[in-house]
């Protein structure tokens, strides 16, 4: 018996009747950093089905050195596999989307990220740079950071949205552009 008994038997109802999705250009052309908040799910919140949207997910949905190293492999492999069959010779667009009521927003507290620091070892510079106290501030800083980054490819295009929890609605902040 494990926490996961209820969503094995939830996945054996979906195998049943899976159409798997080939590996192929994922059918939006979008990749999706966000944050790994439960309430925040990019599937439920734009409808994504299997093979549509590959998804980076981290505390507070943070561009961090991690998700740009993930980003630029993924444009390589998307550049490899499937070059040749992309209009305008564009790869994807990646667009950031951070949330409000962000549990990384404590962290913006010097109390609270100073005792986080000391129970788990992470670094206090670290857990400041995650905090996300108003999604809209830092969802512009990591369009800028990701579009800024050498290893970013300039077919890759970034946006960046808010999402709020409350009314479930996603506003666009950043509009797409290209480094
Ligand atoms: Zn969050």
């Amino acid at each position: 018996m494990t926490r996961m008994t209820a969503l094995l038997e939830r996945n054996e109802q979906f195998a049943r009747t899976c159409t798997p999705a080939a590996l192929g250009i994922p059918a939006q052309q979008v990749l999706i950093v966000t944050c790994l908040d439960h309430r925040v799910d990019p599937a439920i919140l734009f409808g994504l089905r299997l093979g549509e949207a590959p998804v980076i997910r981290n505390a507070g949905g943070r561009v961090t050195e991690a998700a740009i190293e993930d980003i630029a492999y993924i444009g390589f492999l998307a550049e490899q596999l499937f070059g040749g069959q992309l209009e305008d010779d564009r790869l994807f667009e990646v667009a950031v989307v951070h949330h409000t009521q962000c549990g990384t927003g404590f962290l913006a507290d010097p109390g609270f990220r100073h005792q986080a620091a000391e129970t788990t070892g992470l670094a206090e510079a670290a857990l400041e740079a995650s905090a996300v106290a108003d999604p809209h501030l830092t969802v512009k800083a990591d369009v800028d950071r990701l579009l800024t980054a050498p290893m970013l490819s300039p077919k890759v295009s970034v946006s960046g949205h808010v999402y709020d929890v409350a009314t479930g609605r996603v506003t666009t902040v950043v509009d797409a552009r290209y480094p």
